[in-house]
């Protein structure tokens, strides 16, 4: 007459949940990325197009494990005007506040 088994239903389920700045969609698919065969980004939104918040999560035999966040730059930010540098540098501040908010949030 054991009861036990009432208090194991949550943590069955395979894929964590994402940060909430992912905008990647409700357990979004992994794949393989770089060396890690079971790996995804999490990855936000644009920030005026160029940067963004990325973070590496990586499966191996046991939980999932979630690198820290940090601040993606578009490759296209080089060779700048001087318009274009200060979309970059509006883009990067708003990722710094919003990486600042997210480690803020930890
Ligand atoms: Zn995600």
């Amino acid at each position: 007459m054991s009861k036990t088994s009432t208090v194991q239903t949550q943590s069955t389920s395979s894929t964590p949940p994402c940060p909430s700045w992912c905008t990647q969609g409700v357990g979004h698919e992994y794949g393989s990325v770089g060396r890690h065969e079971l790996a995804r980004y999490h990855i936000s939104k644009d920030y005026l197009d160029w940067s963004q918040i990325m973070a590496l999560e990586t499966r191996l035999d046991g939980p999932a494990v979630c690198e820290a966040p940090f601040i993606s730059v578009c490759a296209d930010a080089e060779g700048l005007n001087a318009e274009e540098a200060a979309e970059v540098v509006a883009s990067l501040s708003l990722a710094i506040q919003q990486l600042a908010e997210i480690n803020g949030a930890r």
